[in-house]
């Protein structure tokens, strides 16, 4: 698969539809793989710490989560096709596990959020194999039982949902232990799936302008937006020596 290279981090170049079927083909196959799906944010934090860096070009497929990476290739002139949310992709992957009768595991979020997430599914795709949830407020002594009641509920799917580098680092730490076909670190899906997080209209997807939406709503997340220009810039004045790398 043709990857581009953003900074040091290489991401696949894949439509969403391409993603899709490299999942579910993942999920049927058996063995251990892993889906990551950096933003920007990402991107910029993995330049500093070479442990983040190693640890999102392990996985099996690199999507571009955020709009910010997307723009970032076209400014080095090497595009990707297109925005490959992990919320997306993972909403497109219950539907086909649901279908194909495989099971997934929720793993992360505050107390209860699995849980309400799971109700909902039930709605949305009736019979849909949960095949366990955990919070993701742990001590690190529970990490060992946490492993263990994933592997015990003989999922398929495992979704990791700790914030972005903690659930990267969490399923390279533990994936040679891990027994299912295919985790994914997805930030807030869970939240969105809960309903606890609404995503932005449609029209803000579309134009690439949910970062806007989110600093409406949450005004405080303006510092760490600043991030977003800074990331622009450094790729535009530093981008393309990262090319020249080896891919
Ligand atoms: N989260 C978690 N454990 C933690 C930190 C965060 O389960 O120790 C969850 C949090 O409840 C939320 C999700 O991870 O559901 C994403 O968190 P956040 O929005 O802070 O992460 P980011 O935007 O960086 O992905």
């Amino acid at each position: 698969m043709k990857k581009v290279n953003i900074l040091g981090v290489k991401i696949d170049s894949i439509t969403m539809g391409q993603a899709y079927e490299f999942a579910m083909n993942a999920i049927r196959s058996g063995g251990f793989h892993c889906i990551f799906t950096p933003n920007s944010e990402m991107v910029m934090a993995a330049k500093n710490k070479p442990a983040l860096k190693d640890a999102l070009n392990s996985a099996d497929l690199l999507i571009a989560d955020g709009i910010g990476v997307v723009y970032a290739s076209r400014i080095i002139k090497d595009p990707l096709p297109e925005r490959v949310t992990g919320f997306d992709l993972t909403k497109r992957l219950l539907e086909g596990i649901w279908k194909e009768g495989k099971s997934v595991y929720f793993f992360g979020g505050a107390e209860g959020v699995a849980e309400e997430a799971k109700a909902n599914l039930e709605k949305e795709f009736p019979g849909i194999r949960v095949a366990g949830c955990h919070n993701g407020y742990f001590k690190p002594e529970e990490e060992a039982g946490i492993v263990e009641a994933i592997n015990q509920s003989g999922a398929d799917l495992l979704l990791v949902c700790l914030g972005a580098e903690k659930q990267e680092m969490w399923i390279c730490r533990y994936r040679d232990q891990l027994n299912v076909s295919l985790a994914m670190g997805v930030g807030g899906t869970l939240d969105g799936i809960a309903g606890r997080v609404q995503r932005a209209p449609e029209f803000y997807q579309k134009h690439g302008l949910e970062w806007f939406y989110r600093l409406i709503k949450q005004p405080s997340r303006f510092v760490r937006m600043l991030a977003l220009p800074k990331f622009g810039l450094y790729v535009l004045f530093h981008g393309k020596k990262y090319l020249k790398e080896e891919k």
